[in-house]
């Protein structure tokens, strides 16, 4: 047998088994298995990032269920991709770009997409290698680019028949707009912020209104009230002539639901060109739209002796001059929510602007059926409200962004006969009249690319093996802040496309935290880098804490350096177990042991580790992978090493009985050999290093079989057995070390069963053996003079004193320490009396005083039991 080196250092061992993994192609699924397809793709990482710690535990949430499938007899496939991440990767080439004291515009559309994909291809290694480097087992030969020319067809497509169907269309309408990022924003894309602001009440001739954006007062071009409001009934229909900052204006009062009557002064000024409400309301009641600000944020010529300033230079400007001509009631102070752009915080400015729209209404209807039918399951159950609600009180998508890299939208104008041309092929001359024709400039939303990932990264439109193989997929594992811009997206878009949900499961995981509970993100500076985890601690125990913390309908969780090196001690005690078992196999002959039968100890670990294999797998069903690696950790740590360990090493040393050391040793290496496998999933590398010591069959541990409880596996007999000895020995070891007892000193223990039990006599010779102790079983037995008592398993311990310990001296340590227990009672009992300290200290300095006093009465009450033992 070889040897594994004396300390585990996971540098030398995991880059080796990823390299040699991919090589021998363990990654590759096949269309043509007669094995169940288990699919999952990747949620798609942005192609010039790298390796966040959200990533990491996705990631591990994936490869931990594509290695568990794989290992279980399914044709498991996982397919890798990226994101090519519009607004995010154009504003970096951008600042390049500026750098050299150029803008994109002087570089022209071409050059500066060539320089686009050239910072991609440079930069997009650091994320793929950081995905092998976790040890993600994806078929990279089926790797995807959301810009790659198989998604640029699929996205063609979804365009062209959602055109055709009348879903995606053009339209003027009041849009979300980010004047520094100078693109439109998805209702998604605006984050709401609650902020001060004024509330300024403005007399219209007649009338009194409020606003808080008072600016936008030069685009009003109606007042609107309820038709059942009385106060304003005479007004409706009229048209008002109003003194305004620029002289008279004239102005139209209409009577719309849309107007709260007891908000305000119940009249609301009507400005479609800058309100998503207003905008409405003038569609309903024909006004005209006055576009006061522009997309630089800068008020326009219709804005008149204001035109070119700033919108909030503005805003104190116009209220000044309002003032100033007695057209202000009153101001009151206001806290309201503004929208931000979700990238650069700018306030957003809503906008008229023509832009592609996809209606979403049958689609999401679609999606709502596919849930409530249990079609398509969310977990955990408690988002599936979110799920619904966002379903049913779905708007228009506003799909096209003034970005120059993305998916450039397949629309061509003619400007000579003002035809308009979708095409799935480049248009290069009008159908209509043989003419020039300009291709429309923006790009699509990511998300309209994305939306198709689960099918066009399977070969869609074209109907090839692995779409037909393949989809629907198993499961999607994402975290829940994307269920809407992507997961409901994805519903909707697979049901509309390929008449069938694209994942069974949605899987949404938490979001992973700094120890504060902060969220991390790189303006806080609370990042945690993933990759100084997987130097510092390894990539296995770093995965199995991702693992570990990963509990079901906990939102977040946070990730403390602590818990990481507490996987890494797990992983070395996995290594000695390891080591311990090879340092014993010498002579090792497997035949040779089926001459001796299991010993107790031998059917009960059999019995535990079937029992784990059961939880495992029933916890990796339920995405409770919390569960399965903490089943694995209880038994490797506790009963395989804190227990069956010390047994076996009483049969292996004595060389006597040869066919019961050889069965000791087979039970050794199964029960490894199986555990490591369990473990594969979580702690893929260490768990490879080690199974390709033991004796083992098939070439690599990542595509032997997972380990399965069999019918009978379950020894009911010997577990019980092996409870009473542990709970013994357990109670034994306790009394020794409260009493002092020399390691080396053998003690006599008397067991008192309970009445008509059986099991106590069997279990005896093991418990001595453990505890270093003589044990008789005597039912009905007295407790003997100087002797400890434990109470363990129902039955009466009595470990005597007697020659053990130097009764002398141990009753003096002991006498000492009630006197020093003593002393610090009444001196915490002093302080708990007087009420200036429990009235004015805080509340947890109180608490923590009284918990000390409870620990020490304890402490006195222990060590005088074991004073009076002695006696
Ligand atoms: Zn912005
Ligand atoms: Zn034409």
């Amino acid at each position: 047998m070889t040897d594994l080196p004396d300390r585990y250092d996971p540098s030398a061992v995991e880059p080796r088994w990823y390299a040699e993994w991919e090589r021998a192609g363990y990654f590759r699924a096949d269309v043509d298995s007669p094995k169940q397809p288990y699919t999952i793709v990747m949620p798609p990482p942005n192609v010039t990032g790298s390796l966040h710690m959200g990533h990491a535990l996705g990631l591990t949430i994936q490869d931990v269920l594509t290695r568990y499938h794989r290992m279980a007899g399914w044709n498991a496939l996982w397919v890798p991709g990226t994101d090519h991440a519009g607004i995010a990767t154009q504003v970096v080439v951008e600042r390049q770009v500026a750098a050299e004291g150029m803008t994109k515009e002087e570089l022209g559309r071409e050059a500066f997409l060539a320089r686009v994909w050239k910072w991609v291809e440079e930069s997009s290694g650091t994320i793929k290698s950081q995905l092998r480097r976790l040890g993600a087992s994806c078929d990279w030969g089926r790797e995807r680019f959301t810009l790659d020319p198989g998604l640029t067809a699929a996205v063609r497509e979804e365009f062209v028949r959602l055109y055709e169907e009348g879903l995606l269309y053009r339209d003027d309408r009041l849009i979300n707009w980010c004047p520094r990022c100078q693109t439109v924003l998805s209702d998604l894309e605006v984050d709401r912020e609650e902020r001060d602001g004024e509330f300024v009440y403005i007399k219209y001739g007649p009338l009194t209104l409020g606003t808080v954006r008072p600016e936008t007062k030069l685009g009003d071009t109606g007042l609107a009230v309820h038709p059942k409001d009385r106060r304003y009934r005479k007004y409706v229909g009229q048209t008002l002539t109003i003194p305004s900052v620029q002289g008279d204006i004239e102005i139209k009062v209409v009577a719309d639901e849309a107007v709260d009557p007891k908000f305000g002064t119940g009249v609301i000024k009507v400005t479609p060109g800058h309100d998503p409400v207003d905008f409405e309301i003038g569609r309903r009641h024909g006004l005209p739209v006055r576009s006061v600000i522009g997309f630089d944020g800068k008020m326009t010529a219709l804005a008149g002796t204001y035109a070119g300033m700033d919108r909030f230079e503005c805003r104190r400007q116009i209220v000044a001059d309002m003032q100033a001509l007695g057209l202000i009631e009153r101001i009151e102070p206001y806290r309201h929510a503004v929208g931000l752009c979700y990238r650069c915080k700018t306030v957003v400015e809503p906008l008229v602007s023509r832009q592609w729209f996809m209606n979403m209404q049958s689609m999401a209807e679609m999606a709502v059926k596919a849930v409530r039918s249990r079609r398509m399951r969310i977990v955990p159950r408690a988002w599936t409200k979110t799920y619904f609600h966002w379903m049913e009180n779905i708007r228009p998508w506003c799909v096209s962004r003034q970005l120059w890299w993305g998916h450039r939208i397949p629309a061509w104008y003619c400007d000579a006969d003002g035809s308009v041309h979708v095409a799935r092929q480049d248009l290069t001359a009008c159908p209509q009249c043989g003419g020039a024709l300009r291709q429309d400039p923006d790009v699509l939303d990511t998300w309209f690319s994305s939306g198709l990932w689960p099918f066009s990264t399977l070969g869609w439109p074209q109907e090839t093996a692995d779409l037909k193989t393949f989809y629907p997929t198993s499961v999607l594992v994402t975290g829940y802040d994307i269920i809407f811009f992507w997961v409901a997206r994805m519903a909707m878009l697979g049901l509309k496309f390929m008449g069938d949900v694209p994942f069974r499961d949605v899987f949404l995981h938490t979001i992973v935290r700094d120890p504060e509970g902060q969220k991390m993100s790189k303006t806080k500076g609370n990042v945690v880098d993933p990759l100084l985890f997987m130097e510092q601690y390894g990539t296995d125990a770093f995965r199995f804490t991702l693992a570990a913390l990963s509990v079901p309908g906990v939102r977040d969780i946070r990730i403390a350096e602590e818990r990481v090196e507490g996987s890494r001690n797990f992983a070395n005690k996995v290594w000695n177990a390891a080591r311990f078992v090879l340092a014993n196999l010498d002579g090792y002959d497997p035949r040779l042991a089926r001459k001796s039968a299991p010993s107790v100890a031998d059917r009960w670990i059999r019995s535990r580790l079937a029992a784990t294999a059961r939880t495992v797998r029933a916890s990796l069903d339920r995405y409770r992978f919390n569960d399965a690696a903490s089943a694995v950790y209880q038994f490797l740590w506790h009963e395989f090493c804190d227990w069956y360990l010390e047994i076996a090493k009483r049969s292996l040393y004595q060389t006597e009985d040869r066919a019961a050391r050889a069965r000791t040793q087979k039970t050794l290496v199964e029960t490894l050999e199986t555990t490591l496998r369990l473990l594969h999933p979580f702690m893929p590398f260490i768990t490879e290093e080690i199974w390709q010591k033991l004796p083992h069959e098939g070439p690599s541990i990542m595509i032997a079989p997972f380990p399965k409880a069999g019918r009978g596996a379950t020894d009911t007999a010997a577990e019980a057995e092996m409870d009473v000895a542990v709970a013994l020995a357990s109670a034994i070891r306790t009394v020794r070390s409260e009493s002092r007892v020399p390691p080396a000193a053998e003690v006599a223990v008397t067991v008192r069963p309970p009445a008509a039990a059986a099991g106590y006599e069997a279990a005896a010779p093991l418990v001595g053996a453990l505890t270093r102790a003589r044990v008789s079983v005597v039912p009905g037995a007295e407790r003997p003079p100087r002797s400890a008592l434990a109470v363990a398993a129902g039955a009466e311990v009595y470990v005597h004193m007697e020659g053990a310990v130097d009764l002398a001296a141990e009753r003096a340590r002991l006498t000492r320490e009630i006197e020093r227990a003593q002393k610090e009672i009444a001196f915490l009992q002093g302080k708990l009396a007087r009420p200036e300290f429990v009235e004015r200290a805080p509340a947890d300095v109180v608490a923590r005083e009284r918990s000390r006093l409870v620990e020490q009465e304890a402490v006195r009450a222990t060590l005088a039991a074991s004073l009076a033992a002695l006696a």
